[in-house]
């Protein structure tokens, strides 16, 4: 059996770049696929108007979401595990390298997927420290196996997972799951069927596909980024505000009352 493992930041994040591989990988019985999901998303809400909600309340209702869009691949719930860090708030530091390098050597995985931290169109703060996070354990060796690792969200992709275009409607599915973030999916899925086609014209016998970059530890020439991601990801570094949450004030004050900031 191989072992799979899936990094995401929040309880959305795998269905818009990785759900048809996922999808895949969960059918066949030789791989065995686990989430690590850094943060329960309990942010995730435009506007002060809900600011009630946000924290416990919302951390419970996208649990669930997640574990209903992890049935629709087959997947059991105990094949997730909640890191327990806060929305908005993962920092690349000792103790986050520490406790990815902890599970990944107690997980041992074949193969691991997480957010690009370098060439990428989602500037996400939680995003880009896991992807360096999970990077930096692998390329320092600090677990005592090698594993393949692949980015999603990469603007650089080397590798591509092809579907059909009646698949899309295993994405529409897996994003219903999430209701509370409909509001951010609904305009995002505009650009999900065009972007899929692009990736598909890498390949012969798909229409669309799923884009990954696969980092090569062994041959570094092959990580050299494109001109054009390179000038890309510039344009989406210098939009951070994109990305930024809006965090209610007493909560904020709360965290750092409690040095969790
Ligand atoms: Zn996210």
């Amino acid at each position: 059996m191989l072992k799979v493992i899936f990094f995401q930041a929040h309880p959305d994040d795998l269905e818009f770049y990785c759900g048809h591989l996922m999808h895949y990988l969960a059918s066949k019985s030789q791989y065995i696929v686990k989430i690590a999901s850094l943060t329960k998303g309990e942010f995730g809400l435009p506007g002060a108007q809900y600011d009630k909600f946000k924290g416990k309340v919302l951390a419970k209702i996208r649990t669930q979401e997640v574990v209903n869009a992890l049935k629709l691949h087959g997947i059991p719930s105990q094949n997730i595990e909640f890191f327990g860090y806060i929305d908005g708030f993962v920092e690349f530091n000792r103790e986050l390298v520490d406790h990815i390098s902890n599970y990944l050597q107690k997980e041992k995985p074949a193969i691991i997927f997480a957010p690009e931290p370098l060439y990428t169109f989602y500037y996400h703060k939680d995003h880009i420290n896991i992807g360096k996070a999970v990077f930096y354990v692998v390329f320092n060796q600090l677990i005592d196996f090698i594993p393949t690792l692949y980015f999603y969200s990469s603007l650089q992709s080397n590798f591509y997972f092809g579907f059909r275009k009646k698949d899309i409607q295993l994405t529409r599915k897996l994003i219903a799951c999430h209701k509370t973030q409909a509001w951010l999916m609904s305009p995002l899925m505009m650009s999900y069927k065009p972007m899929m086609r692009l990736y598909g014209r890498k390949l012969r016998k798909w229409k669309y596909a799923e884009g990954y970059r696969r980092v090569f530890f062994h041959f570094p020439e092959k990580n050299k980024p494109s001109l054009f991601a390179r000038i890309l990801s510039h344009f989406f570094y210098s939009h951070p505000q994109w990305y930024q949450a809006k965090y209610p004030q007493n909560v904020l004050e709360k965290l750092k009352k409690s040095k969790k900031l």
